[in-house]
């Protein structure tokens, strides 16, 4: 009998390969929905097998968000962004 290990540190291997050029999801063997952001778990079944896929690059962007900590003293140099698309 064979135990599947979950993934223990899926953003560590999303980054790795944004650093090597690739943009990269997750797909969850039982159910085969896919998972972003990059998960241990899948949120739709609870599968633990996800496997990743490179995304062809194309798709929606559905919204747009800049975040200020509240604490930035100069809100300029501490924004990020985040976006979401569709999968593709
Ligand atoms: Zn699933």
């Amino acid at each position: 009998m064979s135990v599947l290990e979950p993934e223990l540190r899926p953003a560590t291997t999303f980054w790795e390969n944004v650093a090597a050029g690739q943009l990269t999801f997750q797909r969850c063997v039982q159910c085969n929905g896919v998972v972003f952001y990059p998960r241990v778990v899948c949120p739709l079944c609870g599968g633990v097998e996800l496997r990743w896929e490179q995304s062809i690059g194309a798709g929606t962007i559905y919204s747009v968000s800049v975040r200020f900590p509240a604490e930035a003293r100069n809100r300029s140099s501490c924004a990020w962004s985040t976006s979401t698309k569709g999968s593709g």
